[in-house]
């Protein structure tokens, strides 16, 4: 028996079964190397054949979509080129362009550029086989119930590999916002990732344990080890199930409604979240649309995207951050110049108060969607009252000419601040009778109030949303919210961690907008603690 552990969390939950250990090799990974021309000439080739195959697969799978609008990016051939220019095979370009690009868009703090890297890494998977040998499926062969042991899991593979028949996976690589760990998690498909060493410790057929919720697998386990498991596996499922009844659940605290909202990145997010039973969408992250695209989205394309996003509520709020960009994450049509600090510079409603044309193209589009829906309107990064004040004029202005232009629009669209900056916490009165309501972020609030970069691994332990610090900020929020009578929320990530409900509910937090996968976890843990 041998154990391998790691402190990602991926997926939880337990799965026993049958290890089925992916075969990766091509055919062959070297040929002569012949005139940079010549490597040119293969490259465009492989290039070529791998758009063809992807326009194929687009057809019926949106991972594939998105890799249609990735594949023809001169960046991706730029980068390859060179390396051709100073001497490489194509395919050694290929390898050595998909690792630069890959570090480059990893190295940004931000969910969907990560998750970008994966698709660029994807691409270049699939050119690099071109040249090779030919993509296989490397998945043929896996039976129901097993265990999938890879080196990694790419968003591709996502279409070759059925999640509803495997019990469970392990990777050596990835990260727990991964692609397919967010799609693991929303199906509680038990898995494993970053487990160094795994491939050396495991081969096809083995027994092997998937313990996902502690970050642990074991090979070739004893009897007694297999006999634990198996009960945690059943009180596991037995446990979802319980979950799974409380999402559709409406909460009552003493008399008063307690909401479950989601997060969403995306309008498909939407519609998952309704399905899993949110009671709305606490946080609509809006930069999606300006970072999918290499020009900025226009009026239309948004009010499209936010109209359905709307529908798919069915009534129920849909809360729309207006544009958080900047700093890290960057644009790359709107030309941001580099900074020393980018979470201290120039972000989200700085942004927008600046580059105001684009700001208010952005405030049409949801005026307009909110005619049809339950729609508020939030802006992020606030620091200032009058920062808000400005917010609200632009906000007014646009109303005013859509009335001069017969279109419709909701008069009495609420309007929100993320409490995120400590600046906003101790001025939270102030703000509160300028508002509807609050959102409290805590991803940011956390790294500003311990002046701790939420991505730096070296300042992980300051990092902490249970300092005392951050949670007498909360309570403050909290506390000139009801004050004020506003509404008060939080969307960062302390909203779904089951850990911290008791603590949350106990300051009268009434609106928890959590990750889509902890929905019913969260309504459930409610339910138990109002029984
Ligand atoms: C937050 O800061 O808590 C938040 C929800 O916003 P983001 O993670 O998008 O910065
Ligand atoms: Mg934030």
């Amino acid at each position: 028996m041998r154990v391998l552990e790691t402190t990602v969390r991926a997926s939880e939950g337990i799965a026993v079964g049958r290890a089925f250990v992916v075969d990766r090799c091509t055919a062959s990974t070297s040929y002569e190397k012949g005139a940079p021309e010549v490597e040119q000439n293969r490259f465009e080739q492989a290039l070529q054949q791998s758009r063809e195959q992807i326009e194929t697969l687009a057809a019926d799978s949106e991972i594939f979509a998105a890799h249609l609008e990735i594949v023809d990016d001169p960046m991706l051939s730029d980068a390859v080129v060179a390396h051709i220019d100073e001497g490489d095979s194509a395919h050694d370009a290929v390898l050595q362009a998909s690792a630069e690009l890959v570090a480059m868009f990893e190295a940004i703090d931000d969910e969907y550029l990560a998750a970008r890297a994966a698709d660029v890494k994807d691409i270049f998977a699939r050119i690099a086989a071109n040249l090779t040998g030919g993509v296989k499926n490397p998945f043929e062969g896996v039976a129901e119930g097993d265990i999938v042991v890879d080196a990694e899991l790419l968003p591709s593979d996502m279409a070759l590999l059925d999640f509803n028949k495997i019990r469970g996976f392990v990777t050596a690589e990835g990260s727990a916002t991964s692609h397919v760990c967010i799609i693991a998690r929303n199906l509680s498909v038990p898995a494993v990732v970053g487990l160094k060493g795994i491939l050396s410790e495991v081969k096809s057929g083995d027994t092997i344990i998937v313990d996902g919720s502690g970050g642990r697998v074991v090979i070739e386990p004893d009897i007694a080890t297999l006999d634990e498991y198996k009960v945690r596996e059943l009180n596991h499922k037995a446990l979802l199930a319980e979950q799974q009844q409380a999402a559709g659940a409406e909460i009552f605290h003493n008399g008063e409604r307690v909401y479950v909202f989601a997060n969403a990145g995306s309008v498909e997010d939407v519609e998952r979240a309704i399905a899993a039973g949110a009671d709305g969408i606490g946080l609509f992250r809006s930069e999606f649309l300006y970072m999918q695209s290499s020009v900025e989205p226009s009026e239309q394309q948004q009010y499209e995207a936010y109209l359905s996003a709307a529908r798919s509520c069915k009534g129920k709020p849909l809360t729309i951050r207006t544009l958080d960009i900047g700093g890290d994450k960057a644009v790359p049509y709107l030309g941001f110049e580099r900074e020393e600090n980018p979470f201290l510079g120039w972000r989200a409603i700085r942004v927008c108060l600046e580059l105001r044309d684009m700001f208010c193209r952005q405030l049409r589009a949801i005026l307009r969607a909110s005619a049809e829906g339950n729609v508020r309107v939030m802006f992020p990064m606030v620091v200032t009252l009058e920062e808000l004040e400005q917010a609200k004029e632009l906000l007014e202005q646009c109303k005013s000419e859509l009335k001069s232009q017969g279109v419709a629009y909701d008069e009495n669209i609420k309007v929100g601040v993320m409490i995120e900056t400590p600046a906003a916490v101790l001025i939270a009165d102030s703000l509160a009778s300028h508002c509807d309501f609050f959102s409290i972020g805590t991803n940011d609030l956390v790294q500003y109030v311990m002046a701790a970069d939420r991505a730096n691994a070296k300042v992980a332990n300051l990092y902490n949303p249970y300092s005392k610090a951050v949670l007498r900020a909360i309570e403050m929020v909290i506390a000139a919210a009801d004050a004020a009578d506003v509404e008060c929320g939080m969307c960062g990530e302390l909203a779904s961690d089951t850990e911290a409900t008791e603590l949350l509910l106990g300051m009268h937090l009434r609106e928890y907008s959590v990750n889509i996968s902890s929905i019913s976890k969260i309504k459930y843990q409610l339910n138990n603690l109002l029984k």
